[in-house]
């Protein structure tokens, strides 16, 4: 056992980012605990693991409370793409409501350092450009997207919250669109939809004009940020912004990914869906300076690297 193995809970650990971040703590020799309800997240992410040592395999609603012991504990769970986080709204702001009191109370109890994977949506269709930690968001109360941002919302106060009211020990990252090898092929967000269209010469369904832009982070980046955050200096709990700030249009990327596979494609436009953010970009001078953290991958490469898991996969 090394001396500085922690035992490290990672809730959502089955999904796309939690399953990169088992590798990575298991690599580095912790004991690495992964809860999942397996809603969005499948068996097949973690299986490589299950026979590790280190590698434990929860099955469990994060709605439910449980009695666990960890020094740390990653908050990941809850379904990121829109069309899994609208299919059950109401479970949707349960899981990030309920399942951030259940593990800042399991923190509490145990003592552990805690990370919530908030999200760049809690700024809503953002009225400043790009947007900084200290923005508050421009969000619909009442929307489609609502389950989704108001739980986030609510579970970054709470976060705040046991910090001020119980001393916990917390840091809040706030993750912009970060994508990937294992995200799931019928995962819904942009970036896995256009892939799998282009490689099975599908049309490419942009929503709007694309005139909208994002701005996307590689995965390995992003799981090196959050792992950064957990481990810097207790004086530092965030928020803190995690992202690429490298901005795309929704139609350039669709050109891009259409032109790195060669692909017959044809891109088709659908309506846009309410309440869909206008532009995104996040400003990381905070990462920078406080965490000396920044992606490394640009969009073309983390592309590449991800059409070929892909191409092994659909
Ligand atoms: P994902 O859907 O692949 O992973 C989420 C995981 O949580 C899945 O394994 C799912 O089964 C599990 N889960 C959902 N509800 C649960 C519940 N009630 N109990 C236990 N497990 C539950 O999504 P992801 O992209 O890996 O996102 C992980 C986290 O990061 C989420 O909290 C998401 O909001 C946040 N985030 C992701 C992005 C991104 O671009 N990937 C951006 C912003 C924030
Ligand atoms: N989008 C698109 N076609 C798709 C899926 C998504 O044009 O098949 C657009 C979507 O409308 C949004 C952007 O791509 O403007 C990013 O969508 P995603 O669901 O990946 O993430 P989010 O909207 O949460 O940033």
């Amino acid at each position: 056992m090394l001396h500085d193995q922690k035992r490290i809970l990672i809730t959502g650990g089955a999904g796309f980012l939690g399953s990169h971040l088992c590798d990575r703590l298991i690599a580095e020799g912790h004991d690495v605990l992964c809860m999942d309800n397996f809603f969005t997240g499948t068996k097949r992410n973690i299986s490589h693991l299950l026979e590790k040592p280190n590698f434990e395999l929860i099955r469990h609603d994060l709605v439910q409370p449980i009695f666990l012991e960890a020094d740390e504990i990653y908050n990941l769970a809850c379904p990121a793409s829109p069309i899994h986080y609208q299919y059950n709204p109401v479970k949707t702001a349960k899981t990030s409501v309920m399942g951030a009191i259940n593990m800042l109370g399991l923190a509490k109890r145990v003592k552990a350092k805690i990370l919530q994977a908030s999200t760049s949506e809690i700024y809503g269709n953002p009225t400043v450009h790009p947007q900084k930690e200290d923005y508050w968001g421009n969000v619909n109360t009442i929307g489609l997207r609502s389950c989704y941002d108001e739980g986030k919302r609510c579970a970054e106060t709470l976060f705040f919250d046991y910090y001020r009211q119980n001393n916990v020990n917390i840091r809040v990252v706030r993750i912009f669109n970060t994508y990937g090898p294992k995200m799931h092929p019928n995962d819904g967000r942009v970036i896995s939809n256009f892939i799998v269209q282009a490689l099975t010469n599908q049309d490419i369904t942009v929503y709007g004009q694309g005139t909208q832009t994002r701005s996307f982070c590689y995965v390995d980046d992003l799981i090196k940020g959050l792992i950064r955050m957990m481990n810097g200096p207790d004086d530092f709990i965030g928020p803190v912004n995690l992202g690429n700030p490298d901005e795309f249009s929704i139609l350039e990327l669709a050109e891009m990914i259409v032109s790195l596979i060669g692909s017959r494609s044809k891109i088709i436009f659908k309506p846009l869906p309410k309440d869909d953010p206008l532009q995104r970009q996040p400003d990381i001078t905070l990462a920078r300076e406080r965490l000396d953290w920044e992606p490394k991958l640009n969009l073309k490469e983390g592309l590449k690297r991800t059409i070929e898991y892909f191409r092994s996969v659909v």
